[in-house]
């Protein structure tokens, strides 16, 4: 190579180059499919090994290899690719005698007999022995480190080729005449089958782990966002009753163990997204500043054990990933982590709740990713494997005839030195082969597309029982009214566009007379069963305009937009006859019921939601008093 021969100060600082931009390409953001981050970065060091032969590439794929250090948490994976260095420069040193010996692909074959017989071992020994992994994480590793560690010999290789073909086309005149310095027939062959049979399915790999990561994450982000509508709904239900609680309050509704929330009592068994439900705990952090958790004890372990990932892998927004602070490999630190979803509460008046932070183990997610991706990388290793064999095979039959082909571009010793020689069979059988490979990696990229659209479906499906929720958590599930949280909602949004338009609103409250002896003589469902006829006859007597609102117990809000006080008073009377004037037939014996009704004017100067929801009440209030079953209007004068 003496037209390359370098003094040896240039050629350590070309060293230090590369093996900082492969330091700075083993950081590259790939998906956490992957699991190893290190694709890449050691091409460049098999670049100078093959280029120059000394001790360079070994140089620089150590160095390269201490950016896994600082990812990984340890550094064995550092000892491991710079004996796959070692092991290349010992192979390319030891053949020097033989013309082509760098040129004719046999590093990857050396590379993949590295990771069989020494890497994986020693990944084997290093990670299962000194970091006690479990086995089965172990062999994933093991797998992705070796395809990772050939991939980046193939992709050495090929840059060392089209290194060489640069430098040919640049310096040609230096070469004629020449045999040994040049780029051989057959190598260019081999690097052309073997690009297009290794890159394109490389690429697809990546795209197809990358399509996998972003379904999986966004439906584990739906299914948080679920859980928090769901928890948010239950608890402004229960008005503030819990705001004291450390989330281990009695109610039904909360399973305080699971830091479930379960919206039925029923004890039938759970839907498939209760069941994820009950896997996932929450922290809700109130307006004073204190914070209240389905688990204590895990948020404070969260807390003070965890922090954020950097969010590298992590192709959604707002999903995060909480991992241990401890010093254990990267994996192991994903197994163990949650994945976190923090969201504010919604803006709501006199609400006691900030925002509220939802958590779930990764493991399961992380391990099913890990599973995939290791079948994706197994079709990938299989084209790999063979395709080096195929182009091996390939470029010997058709040297001979390419030579003949661009013989007038040569020079005459290499045009005259190889005769053309019939095609052996053996070229029939390796074609047969890669079309019967080429069809199983489409079969297994066509089942993880397969899988992405599945993924896609029940993300969809996720999505619409969360607009069902949506709804569910503005109405109230018995009478089919609207609930207090919206009617506070309501409240605000009326009162200003009345001010704005200068229309009167009227406000009423009222309140079903001596309910509890109904319950007392037709049991709680009978109760039910009046509540939804009054709220039914309330609903035929308002305009569409009006809203209907289920206080809680036996009482209800009307809010009555652009209507006089007359027509409230009007309205509410007829309502408060035809009720009376009912006869409710509950399982076969007769009942009757009155409602007392308290009506106000709001006045936009001085009444907020609050003044006008406290004035109607006290209304209804002396109609109580006064002996029920009759309407009392107050006016803000008292
Ligand atoms: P008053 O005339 O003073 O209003 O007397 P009341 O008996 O109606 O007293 P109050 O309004 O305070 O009682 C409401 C009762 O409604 C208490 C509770 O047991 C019952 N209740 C609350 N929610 C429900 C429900 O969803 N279904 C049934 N059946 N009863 C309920
Ligand atoms: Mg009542």
């Amino acid at each position: 190579m003496k037209q390359f021969k370098l003094k040896l100060s240039t050629q350590l600082i070309i060293t230090l180059a590369i093996a900082a931009a492969a330091y700075g390409i083993n950081l590259l953001n790939l998906p956490l499919f992957f699991g190893v981050n290190v694709l890449l970065g050691q091409s460049l060091a098999i670049l100078l090994t093959l280029q120059w032969r000394g001790p360079w590439g070994l140089i620089a794929g150590t160095l390269a290899g201490f950016a896994t250090w600082s990812l990984w948490g340890h550094p064995w994976a550092v000892i491991i690719f710079a004996l796959e260095q070692l092991a290349i420069y010992y192979w390319v040193n030891l053949r020097r005698s033989t013309s082509h010996s760098r040129e004719d692909g046999s590093v990857i074959l050396v590379d993949m007999i590295y990771w069989l017989l020494i890497g994986m071992p020693l990944v084997w020994i290093f990670y299962s022995g000194i970091l006690h992994m479990d086995s089965a994480n172990v062999g994933v590793v093991a797998i992705k480190q070796a395809i990772n560690g050939v991939i980046n010999s193939a992709i050495g290789f090929l840059l060392y080729l089209s290194l060489r073909l640069l430098l040919l086309k640049l310096n040609g005149k230096k070469y004629q005449g020449t045999t040994t310095h040049g780029i051989s027939v057959r190598s260019m062959i081999f690097a052309l089958v073997f690009t297009c049979i290794s890159l394109p399915t490389l690429a697809n790999t990546i795209f197809s782990a990358h399509q996998v990561s972003e379904s999986t994450q966004g439906g584990i982000v739906d299914t948080l966002s679920l859980i928090t509508n769901s928890i948010e709904r239950d608890l402004s239900n229960q008005g503030n009753g819990v705001a004291t609680g450390t989330g281990t309050d009695t109610d039904t509704d909360t399973d305080t163990d699971t830091g479930a929330t379960n919206t039925q009592e029923s004890p039938s068994s759970p839907t498939p997204h209760q069941a994820f439900a009950q896997k996932i705990n929450y922290q809700i952090t109130k307006t004073d500043g204190s914070k209240f958790s389905s688990s204590p004890a895990l948020f404070e372990s969260l807390g003070n054990n965890y922090k954020a990932s950097d969010k590298q892998f992590i192709t959604v927004p707002n999903l995060n990933i909480l991992i241990t602070k401890k010093k254990v490999p990267l994996l192991k630190k994903w197994i163990n982590g949650y994945w976190t979803l923090e969201s504010k509460w919604p803006n709501q008046a006199n609400s006691p709740y900030k925002s509220i932070q939802v958590v779930m183990p990764a493991r399961e997610t992380v391990i099913r990713m890990q599973h995939l991706s290791t079948e994706i990388l197994y079709s990938l290793a299989a084209v790999i494997g063979i395709g080096v064999v195929i182009a091996e095979l390939l470029s010997r039959s058709f040297q001979a005839q390419f030579s003949l082909l661009i013989a007038p571009f040569l020079s005459e010793s290499e045009a005259i030195s190889k005769q053309p020689v019939g095609l052996p069979l053996l070229r029939m059988s390796a074609i047969t082969e890669f079309s019967t490979l080429a069809s199983l990696v489409n079969e297994r990229i066509l089942r993880t597309n397969n899988l992405t659209r599945e993924l896609q479906a029940s993300n969809e499906e996720l999505a619409n029982s969360r607009d069902q929720l949506a709804l569910l958590s503005t109405t109230d599930d018995l009478t089919g009214c609207l609930n207090r949280r919206k009617l506070d909602e309501i409240l605000e949004q009326e009162l200003a566009r009345g001010s704005r338009t200068g229309e009167p609103l009227c406000c009423v409250t009222f309140d079903i007379d001596y309910f509890k002896q109904i319950n007392d003589t037709h049991g709680h469902l009978g109760g039910d069963e009046v509540l939804r006829a009054v709220a039914q006859q309330a609903k035929q007597r308002l305009r569409s305009t009006d809203y209907l609102c289920r206080f809680g117990g036996d009482e209800f809000v009307v809010i009555l937009p652009a209507c006089p006080l007359n027509d409230a008073l009007n309205v509410m009377e007829a309502l408060r006859q035809s009720i009376d004037n009912t006869i409710h037939n509950l399982n076969g014996s007769n009942c009757k019921v009155s409602i007392s009704v308290g009506v106000t004017l709001a006045d936009y100067k001085l009444d907020n939601g609050t003044s006008l929801l406290k004035r109607s009440d006290d209304a209804l209030f002396k109609a109580k008093q006064n002996g029920r079953n009759r309407i009392i209007h107050q006016s803000i004068a008292g």
